[in-house]
């Protein structure tokens, strides 16, 4: 057994700025994850980050109440506005940070930090390293991880929580190097895993993006918040899914139908390519439905060839260098054929502005948690944003919570037990012969998640996608091992988790079916308004061990400066 003050469970930008702050606030401090910090999905960040610095020539007048306004709007409403403002002023002083701490951002000639533009921002807001903004980011806070001497151990799969009488004591962690499940116990335990997006069969995330610290802190009693809300890129590429991202439209890239239009006059003529996401998504879906896709067929085209070749080698060279690899299109030459694609989960472990949970001893940030600045559709370049800010602040809660423990120690035997509970799980799982095939019905159920609860929703689409669910959900108890080995069992660790994934996959389910509104990216076609009156409040879900689906309940949205309106673009 292994203990800790805190320990993170995750290495990417929310993980590691996290233990940062804690290590910062002088206590000890431990980060595990599935793979190094530096792989984390954050690196595969592109576009950029969000902060009002006005430093663009057509930005001068940005304000970090602007930006709030423009993340409160972008979110439908959704959004918990006082920790929109808190994010919006937050922000500067985290950029400046990281710029200090060698982060090598794009300038302008003046030298000071470059912005461009990005969907629903009334500025060009979004600082960036080139395309390769989260690589840069990621890589920054690891040196600092390094040299705060935070402790890292990788290749560690955290499987489950250690909780004693209500309150979170630290975690159990297969050790993929050595073999075998570990108890790690803490006082404090912060959930910084990432997102669920692997959930869908047609997702940019990475194949860990699985959601695990969501399905561990909701079998462990804490709520998730607002999970039918689940982004949908514009553009992935068409045949992987592979992001194309947003800054391709902030440089100007244009957005083409099958008649050679620029599509996006027809749904928001004011800010075209760079409307919020959910709004140009569904665009794009509805000229591909109704047969304007390039050819008739199912993309349309994202053409940057106007840019010329020295900006997008300058701007966008992984963009390039992707399309190239993945598409066999280089866009110096000719236009990408793209396609939406599930990006984003605005869904998540339910926290407050500092990240706590309420379960005591337990932490959340970043795209795993919903401390609800995104609401119902989260703007382009708020994520990396959200892990830096909320890392900082749920590292630094922490912190606070431990220095107010009077008992700090763990207790051993729980901790033992719930790590007996992973190996005795794991030994009926490779006792099993096995009649139901984990991968199929993996693949079963992401397809099922994009076909029933995609860009368009309605009733009775959305109630046959919980019954394959559910039906998954039955035929998941038939599931066995397809190896027994100890050391690097990855089959192992996709067939434990595969079940916490369709409880994930059952939360976005029933929660869409139950919220009879359209807003943000849940869109039904059976109730295309917003519903102020009835529905303006967050979905909570409650796992039930003795259920198939959750119990719902719903929390009101904390409204704040910004009034309610139309969202037009
Ligand atoms: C292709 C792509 C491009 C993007 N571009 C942008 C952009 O330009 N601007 C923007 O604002 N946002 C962007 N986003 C979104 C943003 O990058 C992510 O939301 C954000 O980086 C998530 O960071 P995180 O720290 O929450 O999680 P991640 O970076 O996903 O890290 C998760 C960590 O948790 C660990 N982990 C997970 N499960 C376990 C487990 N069970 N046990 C142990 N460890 C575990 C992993 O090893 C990893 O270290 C993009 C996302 C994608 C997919």
């Amino acid at each position: 057994m292994i203990h800790h003050d805190v320990i993170v469970v995750g290495g990417g930008l929310s993980g590691l700025r996290a233990a940062i702050e804690a290590k910062r606030a002088g206590v000890d401090v431990a980060i595990l994850s599935q793979v190094h910090p530096g792989r984390s999905h954050s690196g595969a960040a592109q576009g950029g980050i969000n902060a009002a610095l006005g430093n663009h020539p057509d930005g001068h007048d940005d304000t970090w109440e602007k930006h709030a306004f423009d993340t409160t709007k972008g979110g439908d409403y959704l959004v918990d506005q006082d920790c929109a403002i808190q994010m919006a002023k937050d922000a500067p002083r985290v950029i400046y940070e990281m710029d200090h701490w060698g982060c090598p951002f794009s300038r302008f000639e003046d030298g000071r930090i470059a912005q461009r533009p990005f969907g629903g921002a009334g500025f060009p807001r979004c600082c960036y390293g080139a395309d390769k903004t989260g690589h840069y980011l990621l890589h920054t806070l690891v040196e600092q991880a390094y040299k705060l001497q935070v402790k890292i151990y990788v290749e560690q799969y955290v499987a489950r929580l250690i909780v004693h009488e209500g309150v979170c004591q630290g975690v159990v962690a297969y050790d993929m190097i050595h073999g075998g499940f570990e108890a790690f116990t803490a006082n404090a335990v912060i959930m910084a895993t990432g997102g669920a997006g692997r959930t869908y069969s047609n997702s940019t995330n990475a194949v860990i993006s699985t959601g695990s610290g969501m399905f561990m802190a909701y079998h462990a009693g804490v709520p998730l918040k607002d999970m039918e809300f689940v982004q949908f890129h514009p553009t992935g590429l068409f045949t992987t899914y592979i992001l194309m991202t947003e800054g391709a439209r902030g440089e100007g890239g244009y957005l083409i139908n099958g008649l050679g239009e620029r599509l996006m006059e027809k749904y928001a003529p004011k800010f075209m390519e760079l409307a919020p996401r959910d709004i140009t998504a569904r665009s794009i879906q509805t000229e591909i439905n109704e047969g304007r896709g390039i050819g008739g067929g199912g993309y349309v085209y994202l053409d940057l060839r106007h840019l010329g070749a020295e900006k997008i080698l300058e701007r966008l060279p992984g963009i390039r260098d992707l399309a190239i690899h993945f598409e066999g299109v280089d866009p110096i030459e000719a236009p990408i054929p793209v396609v939406p694609s599930q990006h984003y989960w605005m869904g998540g472990i339910d926290t407050n502005v500092d990240g706590a949970t309420s379960m005591p001893g337990l932490f959340a940030a970043g795209e795993c948690a919903c401390v609800s600045v995104h609401g119902a559709n989260r703007l382009g370049g708020n994520s990396l944003l959200e892990t830096i800010v909320f890392g900082r602040r749920a590292g630094a809660e922490a912190a606070r919570y431990l220095e107010g423990l009077t008992e700090k120690r763990p207790n051993a035997r729980t901790a033992f037990t719930a790590a007996q509970l992973m190996e005795q799980k794991v030994e009926e799982l490779g006792a099993k012969t096995g009649s139901q095939d984990a991968y199929a019905l993996r693949a079963e159920m992401t397809v099922a998640m994009r076909e029933h609860f995609g860009l368009f929703r309605d009733e009775p689409t959305m109630k046959a996608g919980v019954e394959k669910l559910l039906s998954i959900k039955e035929r998941v108890k038939g599931i066995g091992l397809r190896w027994t080995g100890s050391v690097f069992n990855v089959d192992m660790i996709r067939t434990v988790e595969f079940e916490g994934m369709v409880d994930l996959a059952l939360t976005v389910g029933m929660g869409a079916v139950a919220r009879q509104e359209s807003r943000g990216a849940h869109y039904r076609t059976d109730y295309n308004t917003r519903d102020d009156v009835n529905w303006l409040q967050h979905t909570l879900a409650y796992y039930q061990p003795d259920a198939a689906g959750p119990r719902l309940d719903s929390k009101p949205v904390t409204l704040g400066p910004f009034e309610l309106q139309e969202r037009k673009y």
